[in-house]
C-alpha cells in the first residue's frame, strides 16, 4: 500500500526557499487515464515564506508510457511537470487580488499541506493532449495504416483507383455547381 498523503510542515519555513525531495510511486500517483505511469516520480518541492503566506513550486519527472497521436505506437518518455501555488492562511474571503493572476491560491487551515493531491493534479494538468513519439514522426499511411517511417517508399496499387475517385468527385462537384 502506498502513502495516502505526503505532509509538509510549513511552520519553520522562512523567506529562504527550502527544498523537499519526495519519491512518489506509480501506485501513489493513482493515475488511471489514457496513458500509464511506469515508474516512480521524483518530485522537488520548493517552499518559501512570502508576505501572503508561502510560495510553493512543485517540479517532477516521471516515466510515462504514451501512445503517439500520429503513428499510434507506444513509447516511454520521462515526462516533466511543474506548477506553483501560493499557500495562504485562513479561509478565502475574496476581494484581495494577487498581482500574478496565473498563480492559484490554496487556503490552509493549518501550517501544513498535503502535497500528494497537488502532485497528482499538476501531473494531470501538464499531460500533453496530442503526444508524439518524436517531433518528426510521420504518422501512419492513410491507406494501409503502416507506420510511414518504417515503410517510407511503399506504394499501393489502388492509389490509381483513389485518384480516379478523386477526379470523379471533382467532376461531380463541378456539375453539381452548374445547376
Ligand atoms: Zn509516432
Ligand atoms: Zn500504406
Amino acid at each position: 500500500m502506498g502513502r495516502s498523503e505526503i505532509i509538509i510542515l510549513l511552520k519553520d519555513i522562512g523567506y529562504r526557499p527550502r527544498k523537499f525531495k519526495v519519491e512518489v510511486t506509480a501506485e501513489e500517483m493513482d493515475y488511471s487515464g489514457e496513458y500509464e505511469v511506469v515508474g516512480n516520480a521524483e518530485v522537488v518541492i520548493t517552499v518559501a515564506r512570502i508576505d501572503l503566506g508561502y510560495r510553493m513550486e512543485i517540479e517532477g519527472k516521471v516515466p510515462v508510457k504514451f501512445v503517439c497521436s500520429r503513428c499510434l505506437d507506444e513509447y516511454v518518455e520521462t515526462f516533466h511537470f511543474r506548477d506553483e501555488n501560493v499557500l495562504r492562511r485562513g479561509e478565502y474571503v475574496g476581494g484581495e487580488a494577487l498581482k500574478d493572476e496565473d498563480i492559484d491560491s490554496i487556503y490552509l487551515e493549518r501550517d501544513e499541506i498535503d502535497v500528494l493531491p497537488l502532485i497528482r493534479e499538476i501531473f494531470i494538468a501538464n499531460l500533453p493532449i496530442n503526444p508524439v513519439c518524436s517531433p518528426d514522426c510521420k504518422g501512419i499511411c492513410p491507406v494501409c495504416g503502416l507506420k510511414i517511417e518504417d515503410e517510407a517508399n511503399h506504394v499501393h496499387e489502388d492509389v490509381m483507383g483513389t485518384r480516379k475517385l478523386g477526379v470523379f468527385l471533382e467532376k461531380a462537384l463541378k456539375e453539381g455547381g452548374k445547376k
